[in-house]
């Protein structure tokens, strides 16, 4: 039928991208479940036949940091569906080591929300860090999850912009995290470049990210003032939504925005938080079903319009 939506989900096989797949499949769009273990994949596909979705779910391999796997994917929506309408940048890592106590994340996380709340003038109490574990994070580590979360959405939107410029109404909802915003991206710098809508550009972006890299294999991310925890995951975020305004410059047709979906209890947070997954989910398949006119180049942190 002529109003018959297609979306791609990437990371579709657990977490919040299975509850994206299965919550827009119930709203009747035929989804492209993705993942990069073909077996995990195909078992999430199975999981969602016991909800009565195996009509419009399909599944095919993708892994958002290997060119030829996009290649794949691009080549099976162009041959399967023709166009795609939605997609949802979905697939994310934290890109640490974590040993012991797992409540360090949390104490990380509720720290540096804090430091959000306080500059959108409330008070907050300091949260003192309790749990005995520990975060590191090598260079191989941060590299590797700057490359998944903002180069991995970067390289899937550029190969199915021209699946999605055949859509009467293209959506791209990539999910990002408060931890993206640039009130905790203490380097004063890139927090300039970013918040810099009118002069920003994916090549900008681009370098802050490259100037983080630099420093982190250099051994300056201190005294750089980039931040110390988390650091990779924050920068990959913010530079996941400097992109997403720049594409919502570059297409003014398009809806594209980014969210934070929420604290969900996923295995990336070590099923800490307060929300389920099918919770968290909600926000980016609000963004991905909005009605036409609806915002593009924002950044949500849930239903509500976040700064940035
Ligand atoms: P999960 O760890 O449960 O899921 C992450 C998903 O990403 C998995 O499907 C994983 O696949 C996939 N993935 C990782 N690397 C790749 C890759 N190279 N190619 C394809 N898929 C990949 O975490 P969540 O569901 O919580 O996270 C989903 C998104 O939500 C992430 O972007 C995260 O940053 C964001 N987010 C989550 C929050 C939370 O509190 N949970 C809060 C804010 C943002 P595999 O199973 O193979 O590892």
């Amino acid at each position: 039928p002529a109003t018959q939506r297609y979306a791609l989900v990437t990371g579709g096989n657990k977490g919040i991208g299975f509850e994206i797949c299965r919550q827009l499949a119930s709203e009747g769009v035929t989804v492209l479940l993705t993942a990069r273990s073909e077996k995990r994949g195909i078992e999430a596909q199975e999981r969602l036949k016991e909800y009565g979705l195996s009509d419009n779910i399909v599944f095919h391999q993708l892994d958002v940091l290997e060119p030829s796997s996009v290649a794949a994917v691009v080549e099976f929506v162009q041959t399967k569906f023709g166009r795609l309408d939605i997609l949802v940048n979905n697939a994310g890592v934290f890109g640490i080591k974590l040993e012991g106590d797992v409540s360090i994340l949390q104490e990380v996380i509720e720290r540096d929300a804090s430091v959000l709340y306080e500059a959108a003038g409330g008070t907050s109490e300091e949260v003192e860090f309790k749990s005995s574990g520990t975060i590191t994070q090598t260079f191989e580590d941060g590299e590797h999850c700057v490359r998944t979360n903002y180069y991995g959405p970067k390289r899937i939107t550029e190969a199915l912009i021209h699946l999605l410029q055949l859509s009467d109404s293209p959506r791209i909802v990539n999910v990002s995290s408060t931890m993206g915003n640039l009130k905790i991206l203490s380097n004063e710098w890139a927090k300039g470049v970013l918040s810099d809508e009118e002069s920003l550009t994916e090549d900008k972006v681009d370098e802050v990210v490259q100037e983080f890299l630099n420093s982190f294999k250099e051994g300056t991310l201190e005294s750089k003032q980039w931040p110390t925890r988390l650091s990779s995951y924050k920068v990959s975020k913010a530079a996941l939504n400097g992109y997403t305004r720049c594409v919502a410059k570059k297409y003014p047709s398009f809806f594209i925005n980014s969210v934070c979906p929420g604290f969900a209890r996923t295995d990336i947070t070590c099923n800490l938080g307060p929300l389920s997954a099918e919770e968290a989910a909600e926000s980016p398949v609000r963004l991905a079903l909005l009605p036409d006119g609806g915002p593009s180049g924002l950044f949500f942190y849930r239903k509500e319009v976040f700064y940035y």
